[in-house]
């Protein structure tokens, strides 16, 4: 029996021409840090240097807000529905999601040092109660708790974070083997940063550990034995001149892994078809081997790989009975797409942002033939003018130390 006759649709869409897709799932950003983007490029320790000292000057919740805003708009018009964003104020960036009307998960940062929102050191735990306690039960934004990295936050405060996470039954994101020095520091005291997490409870099924640059294959197996799930940035992870993620053996080692484009400042571009592309690209690179990871392998992270890292596989990630309507319309018929011989190969390599229409949420139309529905996108870039001149001067002042 033709099960359309069963249901009374309210809309009906006519997508001829077009390429259906579930929306795009980025698994680790900092959407807020749009303010910054562009600025110190090119320096060594750009986190110590410039990064902390930035945020605790310039971040505030009006800026987290507009900011989050105004990235929430670049991301929709590339195709994402969903996202996990870590930083300050997480509040804000929930509020700004929930008017955009994406789905995500959202984790307050917490660091051992004082931040923009925590005025003593970690008082990011107690930031994060308050916003996990207000979110929980929401319908599109699942709270999180994000201690920053190994290398940032003490055994004692990790540990606190995540009895935080069991006891209020929420993911807990982190960087995780992304620096060298952290890398350095953890070999020697533990064999490896892995090693370090195992040993303090950290690395477990809870676990999205951004990154994962400086492993081994022990140390993959060990996180797949353990259920961690991995949020890959390979645009970010190449513009710092790091190791390139063994994201492919993860893969292989059966470790969930989904995409990401990391922040505006550490990857630049938020849209997932500029880091779809690349990825394959740099793991072919780095095993030597044009045959692995197929364009349909990497398609399949950039959505429902992505929706199984976030634990939401059963409501997103795939266009299926019983799922969200979470769906993307693509213009199969651009310069750039056309001729379709591989459907994956096309949507991998050769899809860029601007081929995205339509892009609905909950069977909500957030993005219509290009243009968002849920908030006033244009106002957002006065926003955005408006902390480029705040900023500015901070910004022009530690870039010419
Ligand atoms: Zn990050």
């Amino acid at each position: 029996m033709d099960q359309s006759k069963q249901f009374c649709a309210s809309t009906r869409l006519n997508a001829k021409g077009q390429i259906i897709l579930p929306g795009f799932v980025n698994t680790h950003t900092h959407i807020a840090m749009a303010a910054f983007r562009g600025a110190s490029e090119d320096v060594q320790d750009r986190l110590n240097r410039y990064i902390f000292p930035m945020e605790r000057e310039l971040v505030r919740p009006e800026l987290v807000y507009n900011a989050s805003l105004y990235c929430l708009a670049e991301m929709l018009l590339s195709g994402t529905t969903t996202f996990a964003d870590m930083y300050y104020f997480e509040d804000e960036v929930a509020q700004a999601t929930q008017k955009a009307g994406l789905r995500a998960i959202l984790g307050e940062t917490v660091l051992g040092q004082p931040a923009p929102d925590a005025p003593r050191p970690y008082d990011g735990l107690v930031y994060a109660q308050h916003f996990i306690a207000k979110w929980k039960g929401n319908d599109s934004i699942v709270p999180a708790i994000a201690p920053h990295a190994p290398y940032t936050v003490d055994t004692e405060n990790l540990r606190k974070a995540e009895q935080l996470a069991i006891e209020l039954d929420v993911p807990l994101m982190m960087h995780v083997a992304e620096m060298d020095h952290e890398h350095t520091r953890f070999s020697q005291s533990h064999g490896s940063v892995i090693n370090y997490l195992e040993a303090i409870g950290l690395l477990n099924e809870r676990l999205i550990a951004a990154h994962m640059l400086y492993v081994d294959d022990a140390d993959i197996q060990k996180a797949r034995d353990h259920g961690a799930r991995v949020a890959h940035a390979p645009a970010s992870n190449a513009k710092s001149g790091r190791p390139i993620c063994p994201a492919w053996r993860m893969m292989k080692a059966g470790i969930k892994l989904g995409i990401a484009t990391d922040g505006p400042l550490s990857g630049n571009g938020m849209d997932i078809p500029g880091v779809l592309s690349l990825f394959p690209k740099l793991q072919k690179t780095r095993e030597g081997k044009r045959e692995i990871l197929t364009a349909k392998e990497a398609l399949r992270t950039a959505t429902l790989g992505g929706a199984e890292v976030l634990g939401l596989e059963e409501q997103i990630g795939s266009l299926e009975p019983g799922k969200r309507a979470d769906f993307i319309l693509i213009d199969g018929d651009d310069f750039n797409m056309q001729p379709i011989y591989d459907i994956y190969a096309t949507l991998v390599y050769a899809l860029k942002p601007h081929n995205i229409q339509d892009v609905y949420v909950n069977g909500r139309p957030l993005v219509e033939d290009r243009k968002i529905q849920s908030f006033d996108a244009e106002e957002t870039k006065i926003q955005m003018k408006n902390i480029r001149d705040t900023c500015g001067a901070f910004i022009a002042a530690i870039n010419s130390r």
